[in-house]
């Protein structure tokens, strides 16, 4: 294969929605920037981006001052204002988070608490009010959140990546990079069958975000690993059982949501997730994609999650192998819920960091390494905060 040399004053790694936001607020701040995003495979968001729930959430459940609070805050409403202007699917449509046993009842009211102090409107919601909004969901109290929405992220990539095309930043696909080079000026990239010199780098490689931050020289501990989101979604008959968005509260200590019912903006409703360890990063279908397990077997930050979360990584494992253990407990909200009411829908899978000795990073995490800048953790809600990450990175960019 011929090597073609290609030169570009930033090059940005990645075209799910962070990167591709990246790209675009770097055209905004600074108009006519050389700017090439390069993905190794042959379009945009065809990982996460392209792979999730579509909920907008509205910021709810993050620790006050934390990036994911501060960047969902700015960045719902940018992707919000961007999805109207550019015709993309969307629906302000609201959630609705239940307790269904009165253990969840102070947790709820946390909740409500972290809500008030991150500024997101949220009404408490008692059962004969949850009925008149959800009258085939049961719980003893409930927040209503009216500000979530839905939207197509992959179609949102879509449309950036129309107007970024139109603004002259380039595009290489089916690029994968395999090699970074730090020189004096900059960095060489070789990536598909092209050789990069670029002045700046941006990692915006998701799931691969760790492997391309190493290839930089960054001195982290951080690794991704892999988590299976798998779904089902509701037959059009069973569709009338969800009206909203239905959460159950979340457990705190999880980084995950637990099973809910997600509607979506094409109709369908989807009811999931599990989130169970994926053999691969990009083993969508069962069976498939074993290329992490030898790394498992001897990974220290996994021995220490094992011993944290056995017991919560079991009922998920559990839920994934049986669909009768996963109706069990979405019928907590939806008592009238059946199996037959389910087929299987796409699974997603999630990029989660975690530290050597275990710790899940809660929060998106950033770092820098010579003329580069790593988007390192970038879990959900990074597709809802996506605008204003590309905003916070754009700036450490053009500042370095
Ligand atoms: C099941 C699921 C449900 C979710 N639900 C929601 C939700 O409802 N709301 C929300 O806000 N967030 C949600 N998220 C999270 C959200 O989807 C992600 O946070 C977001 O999409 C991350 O975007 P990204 O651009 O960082 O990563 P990605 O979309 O994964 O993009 C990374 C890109 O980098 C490319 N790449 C990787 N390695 C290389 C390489 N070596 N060379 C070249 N290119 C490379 C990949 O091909 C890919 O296109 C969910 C995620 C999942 C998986």
């Amino acid at each position: 294969m011929s090597r073609e040399t290609v030169a570009a004053d930033i090059v940005v790694i990645g075209a799910g929605i962070v990167g591709l936001a990246t790209a675009r607020a770097l055209q905004q701040r600074r108009p006519g920037t050389d700017v090439l995003v390069i993905d190794k495979e042959a379009g945009p968001a065809r990982h996460q981006t392209g792979r999730n729930s579509g909920v907008v959430h509205s910021g709810l459940y993050y620790r006050p001052g934390s990036a994911k609070a501060e960047l969902v805050r700015t960045g719902r409403t940018a992707i919000l204002e961007f999805c109207a202007a550019h015709d993309v699917p969307h629906d302000v449509c609201g959630k609705v988070v239940v307790a269904t046993r009165s253990d969840e009842v102070a947790r709820l009211h946390d909740l409500a608490e972290r809500a008030r102090q991150n500024d997101v409107a949220a009404d408490w919601v008692g059962p004969a009010e949850l009925h008149r909004m959800e009258p085939e969901v049961a719980g003893i109290a409930a927040l209503h959140v009216p500000s979530a929405a839905i939207t197509d992220f992959g179609a949102v990539a879509a449309a950036l990546v129309d107007d970024l095309t139109s603004c002259g930043t380039r595009f290489e696909w089916s690029s994968p990079l395999s090699d970074v080079e730090v020189t004096d000026s900059g960095l060489r990239v070789r990536a598909g069958a092209h050789d990069i010199t670029a002045r700046r780098l941006v990692n915006c490689a998701g799931m691969y975000s760790d492997r391309v931050a190493h290839r930089c020289g960054v001195a982290t501990d951080v690794r991704i690993l892999p988590f299976r989101g798998e779904y089902y979604e509701l037959v059009p008959a069973a569709r009338h059982l969800v009206r909203h968005l239905v959460y159950p509260v979340p457990d705190p200590r999880w980084p995950f949501l637990g099973v809910h019912f997600t509607r979506m903006v094409d109709g369908g409703i989807h009811v999931g997730p599990n989130a169970v360890l994926s053999p691969g990063r990009e083993a969508y279908r069962r069976g498939s994609g074993y290329d992490e397990v030898p790394s498992y077997l001897t990974d220290p930050a996994l021995r220490q999650l094992a011993r944290a979360y056995w017991r919560t990584g079991l009922s998920e494992l559990r839920r994934s192998r049986s669909l009768r253990h996963l109706v069990a407990d979405a019928r907590r909200l939806v008592p009238a819920l059946t199996p037959g009411d389910l087929t299987v829908a796409p699974a997603g899978i999630r990029a989660q960091a975690v530290r050597r000795d275990g710790t899940l990073l809660d929060d998106f995490e950033f770092a820098d390494s010579p003329h580069a800048v790593h988007v390192l953790n970038a879990p959900s809600p990074a597709a809802t905060a996506s605008f204003a990450i590309g905003e916070l990175v754009a700036e450490r960019v053009l500042q370095a």
